[in-house]
């Protein structure tokens, strides 16, 4: 049996290289030779704290599900590609027969096998095999880097969907992370006005700048309802995106939306008991819709990235070797100050 090197995660901080059996691809199925492999905050809650809600870490698990590489092998039925062919993957398999698969809706499948998520390992090894239909053709143009990259592109894009914000709408951006500066350069591809970013790390807010928000606010200096209301009018933001997940900027999103206007939540929360002020939300016909993963859209966040309306490549910060896959989690884990998309290259 051929053998592949993966970093096999326990939960606690705890991850080895290991030798496990190379996968080989199924009826429909590609083997895929990874390239580029993104650390996404969802990998982190995993490698610290062993868990995502339901999602427990139980056996040791092959984290990561951003990725890039080339395909090393095809298996039977599959035509059309090509070994060699340079790929980013899209980490979710659904059931392709369900209800929800079959009305495009596949992000609400049930039966959802997602890459790097208990009990399915990730793409921080050597080789995955997946179906052919999720394994999309990079452009030319696109590096590895780029490639591993798409998957929090599209969640940007796919809150732009979520939220049906309307060109020239202005928008406020709570939070600076990678899936708050996908959102801005989302903002910016669909054309909305004003992108208002909210943040307290100066750093990561000129990066927001440099993303396409054209006001920032530091949370720590400045008062941010009062900023936020003096930059719409007086009446708030037709859109916030909440790029957070903490108590405090969940409530914060009824401050800033204008009446009738919608919040579109992408920060992940712990736990169910966030306090909100329901009776305002309703007064205010305040619509909020939550953004959990994706479907039909890395083709199209493909092509806005080869036909460079959008550009994403600031993001990342740092990169570092397969070998120091470890050393990778530890510096995002625990010195993030200046870290924002971390990808480690084969
Ligand atoms: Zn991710
Ligand atoms: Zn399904």
């Amino acid at each position: 049996m051929e053998t592949m090197r993966a970093w096999m995660a326990y939960g606690q901080e705890k991850m080895e290289l290991k030798e496990v059996p190379t996968p080989v691809p199924g009826p429909g199925e590609v083997l895929v030779k990874i390239r580029a492999v993104g650390i996404c905050g969802s990998d982190m809650h995993f490698y610290k704290e062993g868990r995502i809600g339901q999602f427990v870490v139980e056996e040791p698990i092959i984290l990561g599900h951003e990725c890039a590489g080339e395909i090393a092998g095809i298996g039977a039925g599959v035509e059309g590609r090509r070994i060699g062919e340079r790929v980013v993957v899209e980490p979710g398999i659904p059931c392709f027969h369900c209800h929800d698969c079959k009305t495009g809706r596949y992000h609400f499948c049930n039966d959802m096998k997602f890459m790097g998520t208990p009990p399915t390992d990730g793409c921080l090894c050597e080789y995955v095999a997946w179906p052919a239909e999720l394994v999309h053709r990079m452009p030319d143009g696109m590096s590895y880097e780029e490639g591993a990259m798409v998957e929090p592109f599209v969640v940007g894009m796919q809150a732009m969907r979520n939220s049906r914000i309307r060109f020239t709408d202005d928008a406020v951006v709570i939070g600076t992370g990678p899936i708050a500066m996908m959102t801005i350069q989302s903002l910016k591809v669909i054309g909305a006005n004003k992108i208002i970013c909210v943040g307290r790390n100066p750093w990561k807010l000129e990066l927001a700048g440099r993303m396409g928000a054209t006001h920032l606010i530091d949370s720590k200096e400045e008062d941010v309802k009062k900023r936020v209301k003096e930059l719409t009018g007086g009446y708030g933001a037709m859109h916030v995106f909440e790029a957070v997940g903490s108590d405090e900027t969940f409530w914060q999103t009824t401050e800033l939306v204008r009446d009738g206007g919608t919040v579109t939540l992408l920060g992940l929360m712990a736990h169910d008991h966030t306090p909100m002020p329901m009776a305002s939300v309703v007064m205010h016909g305040i619509s909020f819709v939550p953004v959990i993963r994706y479907s039909n859209l890395f083709a199209e966040a493909i092509g806005s990235l080869e036909y460079k309306r959008a550009d994403i490549m600031p993001v990342l910060s740092h990169t570092f070797g397969f070998e120091q896959g470890q050393e990778a989690f530890q510096k995002v884990a625990h010195d993030n100050r200046e870290v924002m998309k971390t990808i480690i290259l084969m």
